[in-house]
């Protein structure tokens, strides 16, 4: 499809669905995964409470929501909630006076929630809800202290991202819809709590932690963490908040982080946020990173005592630009966000550690979107645009976008040249600044800019494969990597008894180098030598959680669970990263014993999981 076809595509779209669905209408974006109507009232800012009860696993909460009328005879605003208990709407015209105001609750959907309409006074320029959360409440997870480093104190953190904001606050969940935010939070004693925004260090004379987001975001990126919580500086505008037994450890792992926010300067324009911290969170965290702004949320799976993984910290910095800069308007423009952060992670590696080390990691990336173009249920779901709208962003949750994305990137620079392409990247990035923006936007910028001031170098037709073809194009750019050719060599050699194992230098392996070479491991190695290798590298039990699961994937495939199988359940009791554990669930559900075994564990473990992990494995033990 051409991109004049493309757009009346997504107009036409933009007309059925916005009568079909009432979604978003902000300018000409819909977002069929809100109710709110703030294409009529826009939320411009938001004041929040917050009581912290553990006992109850919940929040008391007071949502002030100051808007703005874009259609002066509005009447009511809509918003999303998801499980909440909603008690009571009041209106105000100053913000002093509060008068109660008539609202109500639609039906429930099980993906979007339920629509909150207030009704609107004519001067009101602000409402406020009060409400509690759900102890389900999907953007939160409510920790027990066993669950935690300490074991000694309970712990609350949020994944807003995709939809789940709305579990936990009644808002306007779209990411087109950007608010500035401010928020007090009370909790239990010896508990600190932190968020997405500038942190005060002390309480208030009230007892409360008082924050302060003063740049306009999406809802999702509004997040908490409560816990026992102790900081430690690593330079000047960076520095890591972890529980106080993981502090030391996390300190060490991360302590390059200030050079690698200069270099992100350096490359790809200012930083925007004022302090760039890492929150360390406990292990049941469903993601490698959140990047929540002025303060990144972490798996400690990256605490591997090697700095072998921080470039996920370069990921999650790069959203600083791709994501919570510019946005993506809607969950189908998702690879906006994460295509954009992959290559300059790339970039960024490559600046900071050296070409090879860039190169391995885009290896390695390749192979992640094979595996996952492999997985996808259907061509929609393998293309960089969808033409239709997922119903649920969760369930497509895949490599394709960031992998796929950075591809066309990479493919785009290879065309044009770094230099002009870097002017074009940072161009984009001052011109959306602060903004959410639409694939078809970003691909009219990208026409303006690029393909008609540089005619001649790449066809329309050329880029239309890139986004709408559910296959990659012919001529896309792939990295190569000695070291990793290196690996493939030395496994290869043992596997055909031509080299014994201590050959293999896998002791001076990096995790990519070990990645690589459980990717490409053939099925048909014998038991005696899948033996020999967990006797010689200690796989089974390994320390290192991103090798632990690469390896408990292969003996299942094998057909060697049984060997691994304690071990292994005493890991998936443990790590919660989607990423880290979904493979060996979907590793096992390939069988029928397997299936069985699976599904025994997770009746045990699944209560401990993420409730946006238990989704995701429960979709894989369906089968679905
Ligand atoms: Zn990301």
């Amino acid at each position: 499809m051409s991109l004049p076809a493309l757009r009346a595509a997504f107009a036409a779209l933009t007309l059925s669905l916005s009568t079909m669905l009432n979604p978003v209408l902000a300018g000409d974006v819909v977002d069929t995964h809100s109710y709110a109507n703030s294409a009529e009232v826009r939320t411009s800012h938001l004041a929040l409470d917050f009581e912290v009860d553990f006992a109850k696993s919940r929040l008391k909460g007071l949502a002030e929501i100051q808007f703005q009328r874009l259609k002066p005879d509005a009447d009511r605003i809509v918003l999303d909630t998801r499980a909440l208990d909603v008690r009571s709407a009041e209106a105000s015209s100053d913000g002093k006076t509060w008068t109660a105001t008539k609202f109500a609750l639609g039906s429930d959907d099980a993906v979007l929630g339920r629509p909150l309409t207030v009704m609107l006074p004519a001067a009101a320029t602000r409402v406020r809800i009060g409400y509690f959360t759900r102890p389900e409440a999907s953007g939160l997870q409510w920790l027990k202290p066993a669950q935690t480093a300490g074991k000694k104190r309970p712990f609350l953190f949020s994944q807003s991202q995709a939809i789940h904001a709305r579990s936990w606050i009644p808002l306007q969940d779209s990411p087109a819809v950007r608010a500035t935010y401010e928020a007090r939070v009370k909790t239990p004693k010896g508990l600190r709590a932190v968020m997405s925004a500038e942190m005060s260090e002390q309480r208030d004379a009230a007892g409360r932690w008082t924050f302060r987001m003063p740049q306009p975001i999406p809802s999702y990126l509004i997040a908490i963490a409560v816990g026992d919580i102790a900081f430690q500086s690593l330079g000047a505008r960076t520095g890591v908040y972890a529980e106080p037994a993981m502090l030391k450890a996390a300190a060490w792992e991360f302590a390059e982080t200030e050079t690698t926010v200069a270099l992100c300067e350096k490359l790809f324009g200012p930083y925007r946020w004022g302090r760039y911290d890492l929150l360390v969170l406990p292990p049941s965290f469903p993601y490698g990173g959140m990047e929540n702004p002025r303060l990144t949320f972490l798996t400690p799976t990256v605490i591997t005592g090697d700095r072998g993984l921080v470039a996920l910290i370069a990921h999650e910095l790069a959203h600083s630009w791709s994501g919570n800069l510019v946005t993506n308007a809607t969950w189908e423009d998702f690879w906006l966000n994460e295509g954009f952060t992959e290559y300059l992670t790339y970039r960024l590696t490559e600046a900071q550690f050296g070409t090879a080390r860039g190169d391995m990691e885009r290896v390695i990336g390749v192979a992640d979107l094979k595996t996952d173009l492999g997985l996808a249920k259907s061509d929609e779901d393998r293309k960089l645009v969808r033409a239709y709208p997922s119903k649920d962003p969760d369930e497509v949750f895949s490599t394709i976008p960031y992998q796929r994305g950075a591809l066309f990137l990479v493919y785009l620079e290879t065309k044009f040249g770094r230099e002009a392409f870097d002017a074009f990247l940072r161009g984009w990035f001052d011109a959306h600044a602060f903004q959410s923006a639409t694939s078809p936007q970003f691909l009219a910028f990208l026409d303006e800019k690029l393909l008609k001031a540089k005619p001649g170098v790449v066809s329309q037709a050329e880029i239309d494969a890139w986004v709408s073809s559910p296959t990659l194009p012919a001529d896309a750019v792939y990295a190569s990597s000695d070291a990793l050719a290196k690996v493939e060599a030395a496994r290869d050699a043992w596997l055909a008894g031509k080299t014994p194992i201590s050959a293999m230098a896998a002791g001076h392996w990096t995790v990519q180098e070990w990645e690589h070479f459980f990717e490409g491991f053939p099925t048909t190695a014998s038991a005696a030598q899948l033996k020999e290798l967990d006797a010689a590298f200690k796989l089974t039990g390994n320390g290192n959680a991103i090798i632990a699961s690469h390896w408990y994937r292969l003996a299942i495939k094998a057909g060697q669970t049984d060997s691994v199988l304690p071990a292994m359940t005493e890991y998936l009791a443990r790590v919660g990263r989607m990423k880290l554990i979904s493979p060996i669930y979907r590793a096992l559900a390939a069988t029928d014993a397997g299936r069985a075994q699976a599904n025994a564990i997770y009746k045990k473990l699944g209560p401990g999981y993420h409730p946006i992990a238990q989704q995701a494995l429960e979709r894989i033990l369906a089968g679905s």
